[in-house]
C-alpha cells in the first residue's frame, strides 16, 4: 500500500471557530489509514467574497494515508456534515470547511476533486499554515509554495495564540 503526505486546509467562521477546527483536527487524526503528522497554528484572516460576515479562523494538517484521493474527500466531506455543515451561500459562513490542499506529488482534476485546490495560489490562509508545516513544499508543477505565499493577495493574516490558562 503506497502511503503520501497529504495537506488539508481547514476554516471556520461560525460557532467558535478555533474550536471547530481543533475538533476536526482530532478526527482528521482518527482517520482509518492515516497518521496526523503535524497541525499548523492557526490564523484569523478576513473572508473571501462576502464581507458581511464573520472573519475566518484557519490552519492546516499534514497527514500520511494510504487512502486513495476520493476517499479521503469522502472522509473529509463527512467530517464537515458532522460539524452541521451548511452551505447558504457561495462564499458564505460556515462551520468548517476542509479542502485537500495536496496529495502528494499528484495532480487530479476530476468532477469531485481538483487537486492541487483550485485557489490555493490565491489564499494566503491556506499558503502560510502549508509554508509552517514544511517550508520546502513545492507543486506538483515545480512551484514553491514560498512564492506563491510572497506573490498571493493579502487577507489580513493574523497569527492566533493559544489563549493562556489562568487556573
Ligand atoms: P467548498 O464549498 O469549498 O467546500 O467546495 C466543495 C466542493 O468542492 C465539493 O463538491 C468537492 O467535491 C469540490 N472539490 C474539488 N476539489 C476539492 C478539493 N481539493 N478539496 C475539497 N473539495 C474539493
Amino acid at each position: 500500500m503506497t502511503t503520501v503526505l497529504a495537506y488539508v486546509g481547514l476554516g471556520s467562521n461560525l460557532q467558535d471557530p478555533a474550536a471547530q477546527l481543533a475538533r476536526a483536527v482530532m478526527e482528521l487524526a482518527r482517520l482509518p489509514q492515516t497518521m496526523l503528522q503535524a497541525q499548523s497554528p492557526f490564523y484569523a484572516s478576513r473572508p473571501v467574497g462576502p464581507q458581511d460576515q464573520p472573519d475566518f479562523v484557519n490552519g492546516a494538517v499534514e497527514l500520511s494515508t494510504s487512502l486513495p484521493p476520493l476517499e479521503l474527500l469522502d472522509h473529509l466531506q463527512a467530517i464537515e456534515q458532522a460539524h452541521g455543515r451548511e452551505r447558504l451561500r457561495h462564499w458564505g459562513p460556515r462551520t468548517l470547511d476542509l479542502d485537500l490542499l495536496l496529495y502528494g506529488n499528484k495532480t487530479l482534476d476530476n468532477e469531485r476533486l481538483k487537486v492541487p485546490h483550485a485557489e490555493l495560489a490565491n489564499r494566503d490562509f491556506a499558503l502560510q499554515p502549508l509554508l509552517d508545516l514544511n517550508p520546502e513544499l513545492t507543486l506538483p508543477d515545480g512551484r514553491r509554495i514560498d512564492q506563491l505565499r510572497a506573490q498571493c493577495p493579502d487577507n489580513r493574516l493574523r497569527l492566533l495564540l493559544p489563549l493562556a490558562k489562568t487556573d
